[in-house]
């Protein structure tokens, strides 16, 4: 039973303000109907009790059905914005004065009314648009013109027959506006919770794009190297780890012979090749340069260079148009007490001298940083 109401609430309302609108066409649209139900339920309450005239209720029934027409423009021919700007100038020059008219002027419950639309209209005008100035002008001057001019023709204005007949229509017309109040606070609350959680996501899709390099996914290179940092203290205590950096060959005559965008597509593939291998060893990997990468291994030097050689193997079994794709490697593993500029440099040592020694194979440099002419060993 709870369910069907439930069911049925949400068909209605879904109904009144549309499955895909914002917060703020649906506050809108909830706006511009329940102001048409309290236009109509006060015609006929007022008629039921006869506390105004005919032609007030009439006027009251003419303006409910433009607003029901209003909001069935914005509710199925998009036209939200447009109906907005219209139904505050109505309210607010047409239908609030009129209702002062002919609903006991000040002693009637049309302050409230003007009180609620200007919260309506605060929440739908453009932040920055004249007609945004016009309206709130127009919502400060109006009421007041309208007390000054009762005051100086207070006979313009029918008194209340009974006081009973005041406090009803002032009871009833308290509950519509506080009944519209909430739909109006409840829109802005939900828009505010959206827009939230929205730029919460947006947050955490920045902060993890800022850490991703944009061509290959892998971290980039400042996100590489606050791993590396991460790990000190881990290396201090003695676990194992290995630092590999790897270094496309001949990157640039690769470049010139097939252009820049193959160069792209092979940078990419490799670091697809690298991931992969990476992550089957419980690794972290990097782009730290252009056609530079670098692997974090929590391994010993050993099993770092088998995955080099994995690596090797998948690349050369993965032929591209200009053949298997070849790097040359450094690798160094974690001294503790270390600086990571020394590790790295112990690392792109061991780079240099694989490029020294002909390109397409690995050094190991596995000691602390030895003295310049001390080349590690080339495998
Ligand atoms: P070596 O074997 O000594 O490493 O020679 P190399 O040609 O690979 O090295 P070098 O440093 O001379 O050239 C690297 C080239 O990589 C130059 C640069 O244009 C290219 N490169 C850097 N980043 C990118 C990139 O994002 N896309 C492409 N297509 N090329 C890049
Ligand atoms: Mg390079
Ligand atoms: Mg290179």
């Amino acid at each position: 039973m709870k369910r069907l109401i439930s069911q049925g609430y949400q068909t209605v309302w879904q109904l009144i303000v549309g499955r895909r609108s914002s917060p703020l066409q649906r506050m809108h649209l909830a706006f511009l109907f329940f102001a048409a139900l309290v236009g109509l339920a006060s015609a006929v309450f007022n008629l039921a009790l006869a506390l105004t005239s005919p032609h007030h209720n009439g006027a009251l029934l003419v303006f409910s059905s433009i607003v029901i027409w209003m909001w069935y423009r914005a509710r199925w021919h998009g036209e939200a914005r447009r109906m907005a700007w219209w139904l505050c100038l109505l309210t607010l020059f047409v239908i609030l004065p009129l209702n002062w008219l002919f609903n006991q002027g000040m002693q009637g419950p049309t302050l409230m009314f003007f009180l609620m639309a200007a919260a309506y209209a605060l929440g739908v005008m453009p932040h920055d648009g004249w007609q945004r100035r016009l309206v709130l002008m127009g919502f400060v001057v109006m009421p007041l013109l309208l007390l000054m001019l009762e005051n100086a023709n207070p006979h313009w204005i029918a008194p209340y027959s009974e006081r009973v007949g005041q406090a009803l229509d002032l009871g009833v017309s308290y509950l519509l506006n506080v009944a519209i109040l909430i739909v109006i606070v409840s829109g802005h609350m939900v828009r505010i919770q959206r827009e939230q959680q929205r730029s919460a996501s947006y947050a955490a899709q920045l902060e993890t794009l800022a850490r991703l390099d944009s061509l290959t996914g892998l971290l980039n290179h400042g996100a590489f190297h606050a791993e590396l940092q991460s790990r000190l203290p881990d290396i201090a205590k003695g676990k194992p780890y290995v630092l590999l950096s790897c270094d496309l060959d001949y990157f640039k005559h690769l470049n010139d012979t097939y252009g820049h965008p193959y160069g792209d597509e092979v940078i990419r593939t490799f670091a697809g090749l690298l991931r992969q291998t990476a992550e089957e060893a419980g690794g972290v990997a990097g782009r730290c340069g252009g056609e530079e990468f670098a692997v974090l291994l929590s391994t010993g030097l050993e099993q770092a260079k088998a995955f080099d050689r994995q690596l090797r193997v998948l690349c050369h079994d993965h032929c591209m148009r200009h053949g298997a794709i070849r790097f040359s490697s450094g690798l160094a593993s974690a001294v503790p007490g270390e600086t990571i500029p020394r590790w790295t440099e112990r690392v792109d040592r061991a780079l240099y001298m694989a490029k020294a020694a002909g390109r397409n194979r690995l050094a190991t440099c596995d000691t602390s940083i030895s003295p310049l002419n001390d080349w590690p060993s080339v495998t």
